[in-house]
C-alpha cells in the first residue's frame, strides 16, 4: 500500500516541481541589470525602485532591474567604470569629473569614459543641518567642531570639502567624519556630532527625520564665498529652501547640483532606449516615487547635462523631437 501510494505521488511531485521550475526558468530569460543607487533614507533608492517596477512591467524589454544601495554618486561612477553596475544616479558634478578625469582624487587620471547620460531629473540641495545645542549659524562656525562630511564614495562628501574650501575651511580645521546618511541623522538627532552634509533632493527623507526631532537647522550656503564657489565649480546654482519644508524649519539658502541617471555606454543602443521610453511612457508611476521625481519632464530631460548622451537616450530623444 505504502508502495502504491510513492507511485502515485511520484506524478504529483513532478507536475508541483515543473510548477515551481517553469516560471523560474521564464524569469531567468529577462536580462538582469542592476542600477546602483544611494542611500535607502534619501532620495535615489525609491526613484530606482520606481524605475525597476516600470521597466519590468515592458514585455519586449524583458528586463529586471535591481537596486543597490551605496554612498552614492562617486562610488557609482566608478561601479559603472569597472562593469558592476549597468546603469547609476549621481550628480551632474560628479558625472562630469568622471568622465573627464578632472578635480576629484577618485578621478584624476582615471577618466570613466564608458558612461552614457539618460536624464538629468531634480535639484539636489547641499542640506547643512546643524544641531540647535551647537548654536552653529554660519559654514564658519564649524571650525572645530564634529562634522559630517557625508557617506565614504558620496557626491556629498565632494560637495562639502568644496563648500570648506570656499569658507577657508580646510578638512583638518574640523572633527570630520564619513559615515551612511543614517547614521549621520542619528548621531545629529544624539547631539553626538553638531552638523552634518547631506547633498540630497529637497524633501528627502533623511532631513524630513532630523527635523522632526525639533533639535536641528539649516546653515545657509551664500554670499560672497558662495558666488566665489558657483565660479570655480559651475555647477552649482544657488536655491532658497521655503520656510517650512521641514518640521519648524525656517528659509535658508543653500546650493544645488542636479540628479541625473547614467547608462554604462556599452549597453546595446535598443535596450536603452526601451529603458528611456518606459518611463517617459509612464511618468506618473515615477512622479509618485518621490516628490522631487516630479521635476522630470521631457522639456527639461537634459537641462544640466554635463557629459554625452547613451546612443539608446539619443535615439528617444531625437524621435521626440528634442534632440536633433
Ligand atoms: N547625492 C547624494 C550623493 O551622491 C545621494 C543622495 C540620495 O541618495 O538621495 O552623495
Amino acid at each position: 500500500m505504502k508502495c502504491r501510494n510513492r507511485v502515485l505521488l511520484l506524478p504529483l511531485v513532478v507536475i508541483l516541481a515543473l510548477a515551481l521550475v517553469v516560471p523560474a526558468s521564464l524569469a531567468q530569460q529577462r536580462r538582469l541589470v542592476t542600477i546602483a543607487s544611494g542611500w535607502v533614507v534619501g532620495v535615489y533608492y525609491p526613484l530606482a525602485g520606481a524605475m525597476s517596477r516600470i521597466v519590468y512591467k515592458v514585455k519586449d524589454l524583458n528586463l529586471r532591474a535591481t537596486v543597490e544601495s551605496s554612498g552614492a554618486s562617486v562610488a557609482n561612477a566608478q561601479l559603472i567604470g569597472t562593469g558592476d553596475a549597468d546603469f547609476a544616479l549621481l550628480q551632474n558634478d560628479i558625472a562630469f569629473y568622471a568622465y573627464n578625469g578632472v578635480t576629484l582624487s577618485a578621478f584624476k587620471d582615471k577618466p570613466i569614459k564608458n558612461m552614457g547620460a539618460i536624464f538629468t531629473i531634480y535639484p539636489e540641495l547641499v542640506h547643512v543641518v546643524a544641531t540647535k545645542a551647537s548654536g552653529i549659524k554660519t559654514v564658519k562656525e564649524l571650525r572645530g567642531r564634529r562634522v559630517v562630511l557625508g557617506p565614504q564614495g558620496s557626491g556629498t562628501e565632494a560637495n562639502a570639502l568644496q563648500i570648506l574650501e570656499a569658507y577657508g575651511l580646510k578638512e583638518s580645521d574640523l572633527k570630520a567624519e564619513r559615515i551612511d546618511a543614517a547614521a549621520a541623522a542619528d548621531q545629529i538627532k544624539d547631539g553626538r556630532v553638531d552638523a552634518g552634509f547631506f547633498t540630497t533632493g529637497m524633501g528627502s527623507a533623511v532631513i524630513l527625520d532630523t527635523f522632526i526631532s525639533g533639535k536641528v537647522a539649516l546653515v545657509t550656503v551664500d554670499g560672497a564665498e558662495a558666488e566665489a564657489m558657483k565660479k570655480k565649480y559651475p555647477f552649482y546654482t544657488s536655491v532658497k529652501v521655503p520656510a517650512n519644508t521641514y518640521k519648524d524649519q525656517a528659509e535658508a539658502t543653500t546650493v544645488a547640483v542636479m540628479a541625473m541617471m547614467v547608462a554604462r555606454s556599452d549597453l546595446p543602443e535598443d535596450l536603452v532606449y526601451k529603458f528611456t521610453k518606459a518611463i517617459f511612457d509612464d511618468l506618473k508611476q515615477f512622479h509618485e516615487a518621490h516628490s522631487a521625481a516630479k521635476s522630470l519632464t521631457l522639456e527639461t530631460a537634459l537641462a544640466g547635462n554635463p557629459i554625452p548622451l547613451h546612443p539608446g537616450a539619443a535615439r528617444f530623444y531625437k524621435e521626440k523631437g528634442i534632440l536633433r
